[in-house]
């Protein structure tokens, strides 16, 4: 058969979906055209490396066209996907449109600040490289104004730095952030007293990483105040005018830092759909990936809404979008030889979260661990996960090197 005439299956987001997606078709007869907005795949769970300065943004993302460089029956196109006509079957991009016979739409997440303003206009998020380096050229550059500022008082609204949520996200950045300052700002900045900066982390509720067994939250907590941040539980923040949090019950902190870690929804582009969206705004779709209305498109990982066996929405997690990514590859395989659908459920590989330096938090084969054995496996796996022999290489030795040395490499202020 001509190349022209094999089925048209064109992929909106190079994520963990929509790259698994992508390899899973390499064997498939089929023209596969994949369109991102960024030129590379992001390794978004080492984000909070670049933030505190322990990664550059290129040893966690990858150039796409490096990816796909062999697989021949791939085209990458970059650009943003604004809209798609299910009854044509095409999608828009740079002015021009994309035909499809299917369509995988893998779209993925944005940070949800449910409505909350001047958290959005004066806080910082972490959800892309620009989001990361953002945050780190701040962080940087309060200890440098710190270090000229003769009021105390000012001196340590610059050198608070909050951190909202609970999860996973701002677990690690707390720690992180904590050992930045212990470890390296301490040596760096022999004229501050170290003991004026202080990192708060707020938690809605009455309890930290709230998907893990009890035991792995204590020791979550336990593990943080360790590292000296201090966890605030039912602290619900209601404003942030860029120099002072306020609470729901009123109390206030003054910090010139507030890193928003508390909130997901699917990314936006899926608002303008007109299909049924659930809870932060994740597309519904049939246990076989599809749309109800429109079998010929999947929607997968976090731009996909889909319930365990409890009926508890699956989380926003690479695990989920991977498995979810490797289902659509093979139930579009199927559509075209003509078999059924098979439905997809997910296989939970276990938890993990870093707390720091030789501290971490891990639920696998249903045992939990946590403290060194749960940080080296972190270590391991994240290395392994990385994209690329060359970056694995450079973030093992960057990783070795800070680990002995106690030092974090990218302390560069850029201008934005
Ligand atoms: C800071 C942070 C830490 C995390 N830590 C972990 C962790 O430790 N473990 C874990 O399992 N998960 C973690 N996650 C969650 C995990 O990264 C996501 O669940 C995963 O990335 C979802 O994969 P996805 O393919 O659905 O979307 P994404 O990986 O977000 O990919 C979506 C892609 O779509 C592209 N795109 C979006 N809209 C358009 C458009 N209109 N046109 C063209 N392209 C578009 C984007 O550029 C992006 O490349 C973390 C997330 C963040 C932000």
């Amino acid at each position: 058969m001509n190349a022209k005439q094999l089925p048209h299956v064109v992929i909106i987001g190079a994520g963990f979906a929509g790259l698994t997606a992508a390899k899973k078709l390499r064997n498939v007869p089929v023209r596969i055209t994949l369109v991102d907005k960024n030129n590379y795949h992001l390794f978004q769970p080492l984000l909070y490396q670049v933030a505190i300065a322990g990664l550059v943004p290129s040893q966690i993302a990858y150039p796409l066209r490096t990816i796909f460089r062999k697989q021949q029956n791939l085209t990458f196109q970059m650009g943003e996907v604004t809209s798609i006509d299910f009854a044509s079957r095409f999608v828009k991009l740079n002015g021009s449109v994309i035909a499809y016979d299917y369509l995988v739409l893998a779209v993925g997440g944005e940070t949800n600040f449910f409505g909350m303003d001047s958290v959005k206009d004066n806080g910082f998020q972490l959800k892309d490289i620009e989001s990361a380096v953002n945050i780190r050229n701040h962080l940087l550059k309060m200890f440098e104004n710190a270090s000229r500022e003769a009021d105390a008082e000012k001196r340590k609204t610059m050198l608070t730095f909050v951190v909202v949520g609970g999860g996973p996200t701002g677990v690690e950045t707390a720690g992180a952030l904590a050992e930045l300052i212990s470890h390296v700002m301490r040596k760096e900045y022999p004229t501050l007293d170290i003991r004026d900066s202080r990192v708060i982390l707020l938690e809605a509720t009455d309890a930290l990483i709230a998907s893990y067994p009890d035991e792995l939250r204590k020791a979550t907590h336990r593990l943080l105040s360790r590292k000296n941040v201090e966890v605030m539980f039912n602290a619900k923040l209601v404003e942030y005018n860029g120099q002072r949090v306020t609470l729901a019950d009123g109390e206030e902190i003054r910090s010139n830092t507030l890193i928003w870690t508390a909130g997901v929804k699917a990314a936006g582009i899926t608002s303008q759909l007109g299909v049924q969206v659930a809870g932060s705004g994740r597309v519904r779709s049939e246990a076989t990936l599809q749309l109800a209305e429109h079998p010929e498109v999947y929607v997968v990982g976090d731009a996909a809404y889909h319930e365990d066996g409890n009926g508890q929405p699956l989380p926003m997690l690479s695990t989920v979008a991977i498995q979810q990514g490797d289902v659509a590859a093979k139930n579009i395989q199927r559509s075209i030889k003509g078999l059924n659908q098979k439905p997809f459920h997910y296989k939970d590989p276990g938890l993990l979260a870093t707390i720091g330096r030789n501290a971490a938090v891990a639920r696998i084969w249903g045992l939990s661990f946590s403290g060194f054995v749960a940080w080296a496996i972190w270590v391991v796996l994240h290395i392994y996960r990385i994209i690329g022999f060359r970056n694995r290489l450079v973030v093992m030795i960057n990783w070795a090197w800070d680990y002995f040395f106690y030092d974090n490499q990218v302390r560069l202020i850029t201008r934005e």
